[in-house]
């Protein structure tokens, strides 16, 4: 493809493959099988001598052009598609771990993935250790001759915290550890964390990279000797993205730029907004020069992302009294929409812990979390301005 352009032109020029009718948008390659010229051929083609389509378990044009992309927005040497977030977490970690091997992960992950390394790992004696997000320093500390994973996401969900990936990078580089990153809230328009020393970029493809809450995918992306890994365990085990997902997705690439800037104006103008008013405890926002991370999260990141924490003064049921009184704004546990989505952590997802274990993972009683969408700003504002006043 010659030299590497910029990442906007990368998002819309990345074609894998085009049929013999030169189509000008690339078609959609629902087809779970392809087919050989000759029995020599066949053999060739499963003897991975050749390069191609096999199966759509394996690989599909589709998936290839969304896995492409993503390699060139992360700046990552191979990658594969996945049906679901949680799928390309599930896999990546199963693909690398020996029954014995120990995790260390940031508190702040997202829940699916919490109850993964807590209720089904220990099934293969699979331990996990957990670091504070404020304690970066603690990290060592965890560490033992089993441990093979260093684990996190930033920003955090719903807190949005900030880590210093590039602190990580360097530790899990000294003690010989997979870094391993979940980049969905930033997606790789805003961080890249290969640059900061992750192996492995993980994503839920089912938030803001389609961004219009239409699919559900995953993708896990890196260098080739750990993706070969990831990739021998997944075409065995069946997590691929379907084909039809892989073309939504890899159109909605084309705008991820466009959207996640419009999105992170959006979201600024709201926690500036929220910051001034008389009602709102806190508001949390990574480029909000209020947010203890501030000067990291400018380093590290391009924008801020588009989900904003508060919290409403009055506690739990000032927090349930906001949320009913919202009109527009969806009441959902998703992100990364084109929609703006309310959600209340502790009366909903957060629900089963008590305060106090809420407060642990950064979860106050009063807290909202809003997914900032692409509806008008002045509208979003409105919304959330009437549901305050009540
Ligand atoms: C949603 C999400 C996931 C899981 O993705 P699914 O597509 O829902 O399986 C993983 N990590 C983070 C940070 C998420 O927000």
């Amino acid at each position: 493809m010659g030299n590497k352009k910029k990442f906007e032109t990368e998002a819309v020029r990345t074609q894998t493959e085009r049929s013999q009718f030169l189509e000008h948008s690339t078609p959609m390659y629902l087809t779970s099988s392809f087919i050989f010229e000759d029995a020599e051929d066949m053999r060739a083609s499963f003897a991975e001598e050749k390069d191609r389509n096999i199966y759509s378990r394996y690989s599909n044009p589709n998936s290839t052009e969304f896995i492409d992309k993503v390699c060139k927005m992360e700046g990552a040497e191979a990658g594969f598609a996945f049906a679901s977030g949680m799928a390309a977490v599930y896999s990546t970690f199963v693909a690398l771990l020996e029954a014995g091997d120990h995790i260390v992960s940031s508190k702040s992950v997202f829940g699916s993935t919490h109850s993964l390394f807590t209720q089904f790992f220990p099934k293969w004696n699979v331990t996990t250790s957990y670091f504070d997000v404020d304690d970066l320093e603690d990290i060592e500390g965890l560490i033992t001759p089993k441990t093979k994973i260093l684990y996190a996401e930033s920003p955090t969900n719903p807190g949005v915290d900030v880590l210093d990936l590039e602190a990580m990078g360097a530790i899990a580089k000294r003690h010989g550890l997979i870094f391993i990153i979940d980049n969905c809230f930033a997606t790789p328009y805003l961080q890249q964390p290969i640059k900061f020393g992750a192996d492995l970029v993980i994503h839920s493809g089912t938030k803001l990279m389609d961004g219009q809450g239409r699919v559900l995918a995953g993708i896990t992306v890196g260098n080739n000797e750990l993706m070969d890994k990831v990739y021998r365990f997944s075409r065995i085990t069946g997590p691929a993205l379907s084909p039809f997902n892989a073309w939504v997705l890899s159109k909605s690439l084309e705008t991820l730029a466009l959207r996640v800037d419009r999105h992170c104006s959006n979201a600024f103008e709201l926690a500036t907004y929220l910051e001034n008013h008389p009602k709102v405890e806190w508001v949390k926002y990574p480029f909000l020069k209020s947010h203890p991370k501030y000067e990291l999260a400018k380093k590290q990141m391009k924008a801020g992302g588009c989900v904003v924490a508060f919290e409403v003064k009055g506690g739990l049921e000032a927090g349930k009294r906001f949320f009913d009184a919202i009109q527009m704004l969806s009441l959902s546990a998703n992100l990364g929409d084109s929609r703006s989505i309310v959600t209340h952590p502790a009366s909903t997802t957060h629900s089963k812990l008590s305060t106090d274990e809420r407060l642990a993972v950064g979860i106050s009683d009063g807290m909202v979390r809003v997914s900032v969408g692409l509806e008008h700003i002045d509208d979003i504002i409105e919304d959330i301005e009437q549901a305050l006043d009540k």
